[in-house]
């Protein structure tokens, strides 16, 4: 698959990486439609020290599940799902609180070999805990032109500057923006094919673009 890796401040690529599987039973598979660049994204844009191995970027995604593990519940392939931009368990005590932030069993994408959103699919740990599954198919018009709009959500997810707790945000939102009593998704000014990923780091950077989407 294509995906988004950073090599150091500035220096963005995409290149072909392995294609994700199941590794845990507790993992899914997504098909990523629609990810974006956070403002986040940006500090490593200026500060990263430069490494050979390079870091897979991107943390803000929605997809298409195309595999469960074994031990994965309440989701099945073909759901349209929505990351929020940490994984987590949804189950131990800090997430019970609304923590999942700091969940025990919790991680970023990017690291541990886990993968970015800014790519063609992400391997998601403890999927049925992270993965919010959106009443919609990932075909449908509301989808692609509804209020619920390519990649919603993830202006609660980003504007909220750190270290929010998304997950438990979102079942709470879902109603408000299916209804069409926000549009989140109006964040987003300048959307870039996934090839074009670099360009939008730069956009951003430059303060040309406010927040750019990214289609793979
Ligand atoms: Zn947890």
């Amino acid at each position: 698959m294509r995906a988004a890796v950073m090599y150091g401040a500035g220096d963005v690529r995409i290149e072909d990486r392995p294609d994700p599987k199941i590794v845990d039973p507790t993992d899914a598979v997504v098909r990523t439609l629609a990810a974006c660049v956070c403002g986040s994204d940006l500090w490593p844009y200026a500060s990263m020290p430069a490494t050979d191995t390079g870091r897979p970027m991107g943390h803000e995604f929605l997809g298409v599940v195309e595999e469960t593990g074994a031990d994965v519940t309440g989701l099945t392939a073909g759901d349209l799902v929505v990351a929020p931009f940490t994984y987590s368990d949804n189950t131990c005590d800090y997430c019970a609180k609304g923590l999942h932030i700091s969940c025990r069993n919790g991680g970023r994408y990017g690291f541990d070999g886990v993968d970015g959103g800014q790519g063609e699919a992400v391997r998601v740990p403890y999927a049925a805990g992270t993965l919010v599954k959106l009443p919609v198919a990932a075909d449908s018009a509301l989808y692609e032109q509804g209020p619920i709009g390519p990649a919603a959500f993830m202006r609660n997810i980003t504007m909220t500057g750190g270290a929010s707790p998304a997950r438990a945000y979102i079942p709470e939102l879902l109603a408000d923006v299916l209804d069409g009593s926000i549009t989140p998704g109006h964040v987003f000014d300048k959307t870039f094919t996934l090839d074009r990923t670099p360009d939008a780091y730069r956009a951003m950077a430059d303060r040309q673009v406010l927040k750019a989407l990214i289609r793979p």
